[in-house]
């Protein structure tokens, strides 16, 4: 049979058995280089953060950043693995414009940490994805092609590279192959990665920003029959986002189904994913280990960090995301839905920061899940990047509190904040939404609906309480909304008290 007909996901996932294995960089947030006193700061001018050593120039020796070391122990150790007692960097060899010295030093055969585990939680399972092992290497510099339309090679005039990241820190962290997830293998790809992120977030080592390229996912995906062996497995490279992670395994499987029913082969090779499509595209065929004359690196002495001082780490280790989510759901007095809801909108560090600056757990929940979610998904966005910071959403609320916004002006101040009109108070003033509580210009209000609704005003008179809604109704009209229910309610009923 032949055929280029993309099947269906739940066809795929019917007929074959994916596997994945995420190889995650994280560039550490240490103050200067791996190997260098270079600085490491983001944004600099081209080629100012740069000197022999990380320059590769003849001569020149490097020495380990041993806060670098420290944070991938730490690391290691919060993804239950066992740190090596004794190891070494190594060099991997191969030629890249953006690599001066023509040589990364990386580690191989002799990782720093290994065999570990990070416990994933999807829909309130626990799924547990194996660590391969956690190294640390040093990054390569930046790539600019100019002079084009794309931004990549293809039609550019000329190449330019930036030095200044080359030799950051980078921990690379690679998990076991994942078989056995089914369907469900796109979304725990995902699930997976954003629980490092957070890990190495709370450690604080890195500030594993996706899009600023600090926390970079390869993605490999593979798919057999169900009883044979596993098949090739190819690896998307530089996926950006976590939704481009859980898309890029989609993808993958959707793809290699095709030309495996096809009865064609994978190919073991690199794949570029594209935002824009979602698709991916081939890239080079992959390097095997040999290609990379791995030896010893000759310039450095071997690692042998002190048992006692792996302890001490160990032990100051501070509290996990999903420790930290279980105490929080107490806090909070959350049922196991809510929470996982929660934790499905990824919100909550964000809901956390909402009630630190001020907001009610039940508030800031309500804003986070309901609203901006229905925003962030209404724009494609990952909810933190959907326009309103927690402090903004605290403010609103605490607006809404006090009483000088209803729930409906609170929207539409909201509104304010995602077109990016200031702070709620500013688009408040700008755009004149605040509660209407002067008492004077209410009671003109509800007289006027009083005289207009005779025998409505009648009815409440004699007892008829339900009756008030179509004077509310008529109030909250002439006032624009901007009038608060429940005291609209209280005036008239006290208005028409015989
Ligand atoms: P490389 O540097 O060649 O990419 P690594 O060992 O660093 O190799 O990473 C390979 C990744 O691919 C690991 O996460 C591993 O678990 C995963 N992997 C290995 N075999 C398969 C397979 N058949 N299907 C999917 N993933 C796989
Ligand atoms: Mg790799
Ligand atoms: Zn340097």
């Amino acid at each position: 049979m032949s055929t280029n007909v993309l099947p269906t996901y739940d066809d795929v996932v019917s007929r074959y058995e994916p596997v994945i294995g995420l190889e995650t960089h994280v560039e550490l947030g240490t103050v200067t280089k791996m190997f260098c006193g270079c600085p490491t700061d983001f944004g600099a001018e081209p080629n100012t953060q740069v000197c022999p050593v990380c320059l590769g120039l003849p001569g020149s020796l490097p020495v380990a950043n041993r806060a670098a070391i420290e944070a991938t122990i730490r690391i290691g150790l919060a993804l239950n693995c066992s740190i090596a007692t004794w190891c070494r960097f190594a060099r991997k060899n191969y030629f890249y414009p953006d690599m001066p010295k023509n040589y990364q030093i990386s580690q191989y055969d002799e990782p720093l940490c290994v065999d570990g585990y990070l416990d994933v939680e999807v829909d309130g399972e626990l799924v547990r994805i194996g660590i391969e092992r956690v190294h640390l290497e040093e990054d390569t510099g930046k790539t600019l092609h100019v002079g084009g339309a794309t931004g990549r090679i293809h039609g550019a005039t000329e190449s330019l590279v930036d030095y200044n990241r080359a030799g950051i820190p980078l921990v690379e962290i690679v998990t076991k192959p994942v078989p056995g997830l089914g369907a469900r293998a796109p979304e725990i790809a995902k699930a997976y990665v954003a629980e490092l992120r957070d890990v190495i977030r709370t450690l604080g080592v890195s500030d594993v920003r996706m899009e600023q390229g600090s926390m970079r996912c390869d993605v490999n995906t593979s798919l057999n029959l169900p009883g044979a062996e596993w098949g090739t497995r190819t690896e998307t490279k530089n996926v950006n986002s976590l939704r481009s992670v859980e898309r890029s395994v989609r993808t993958e499987m959707l793809r290699q189904a095709m030309v495996l029913d096809g009865g064609g082969t994978i190919t073991q090779e690199t794949r570029h994913f594209h935002e824009d499509t979602g698709d991916t595209t081939s890239g080079r065929s992959k390097e095997t280990a040999t290609d990379y004359r791995y030896f010893p690196e000759p310039d450095l002495v071997p690692l042998a960090p002190e048992p006692v001082w792996v302890e001490q780490l160990k032990a100051a280790l501070p509290e996990l995301p999903r420790q930290h989510r279980a105490r929080l759901k107490t806090e909070w007095n959350l049922s196991d839905l809510d929470m996982q809801s929660i934790l499905n909108a990824g919100a909550v560090e964000l809901i956390e920061r909402t009630v630190a600056a001020g907001a009610s757990p039940e508030a800031a929940r309500k804003w986070w899940l309901g609203e901006l979610s229905r925003r962030a998904n209404a724009d494609g966005v990952e909810l933190e990047a959907v326009g309103a910071t927690p402090e903004q959403v605290a403010k609103l609320q605490v607006l809404v509190a006090s009483g000088k916004l209803t729930d409906k002006l609170a929207r539409q101040v909201l509104e304010g904040v995602l077109a990016g009109e200031g702070d709620p108070e500013q688009i408040m003033a700008a755009r004149g939404l605040e509660v209407v509580s002067d008492t004077g210009a209410l009671t003109a209000a509800i007289d006027e609906a009083i005289a207009a609704n005779p025998e409505v005003a009648e009815k409440i008179r004699g007892g008829n309480q339900a009756a008030a809604g179509v004077l509310i109704g008529a109030v909250m009209k002439t006032t624009k909304g901007q009038a608060d229910a429940k005291t609209v309610r209280e005036l008239v009923l006290a208005r028409l008290a015989s």
